[in-house]
């Protein structure tokens, strides 16, 4: 009898959730929004940039590569830009140390692939995933954000274009700062 209760009550249960709207979506021919700052992907921001390499810096893997050059106006032009993200733990310390929300948490989280070398993504790749969320999202970035709201600065002059080592030998990483180079080079 006890047996009969339970079968009673679970479809009573099920019976009760028919007539409410599903909560589930039809993934993947569906697929629900990524909310606002939502630590899914990163995503980098050409147009935000400014070559600083704190991102780089701020990272404990040293995932980040940026190699720039200097220009005359005291800017840096960006040469490379490139993510490893087979070694990417996703803790975010880049996007919490970038001054100009140039790296971003946000952007898909479909991104697994067939092979593992395709998770290293290079500035185009990277530049590709980013205007296509901006393209998806009317302009917004994964901060919520409009270009109008926080107007670029790449115009800039950062401390690295001041240092004259930095980025003129090769990429700028975690293990290239331009304090431990210069000391180096005075031991
Ligand atoms: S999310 Fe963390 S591990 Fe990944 S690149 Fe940024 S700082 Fe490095
Ligand atoms: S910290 Fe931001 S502005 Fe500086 S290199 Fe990294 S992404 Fe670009």
């Amino acid at each position: 009898m006890a047996y009969g209760i339970g079968v009673a009550k679970g479809m009573l249960l099920t019976l009760k959730h028919v007539f409410r709207p599903a909560i589930t979506v039809n993934y993947p021919e569906q697929e629900r929004g990524v909310p606002v700052r939502a630590r899914t992907n990163l995503l980098w921001f050409e147009e935000r940039c400014t070559g600083c390499s704190t991102c780089a810096q701020a990272c404990p893997d040293g995932c980040i590569l940026v190699a720039t050059s200097p220009r005359e106006d005291g800017t840096l032009s960006i040469d490379r830009y490139e993510i490893d993200f087979r070694i990417c733990m996703y803790c975010g310390l880049c996007t919490e140390a970038c001054p100009y929300q140039a790296i971003q948490s946000g952007g898909r989280y479909n991104d697994a692939v067939f092979v593992f070398e395709n998770m290293y993504r290079d500035r185009t790749s990277l530049t590709r995933e980013s205007q296509e969320y901006l393209r998806a999202n009317d302009g917004r970035y994964p901060n919520g954000q409009t270009q109008a709201e926080n107007p670029l600065r790449t115009e800039m002059k950062t401390g690295r274009s001041r240092v004259e080592v930095a980025g003129s030998e090769g990429g700028f990483g975690p293990q290239r700062l331009p304090g431990r180079h210069i000391s180096e080079k005075r031991d």
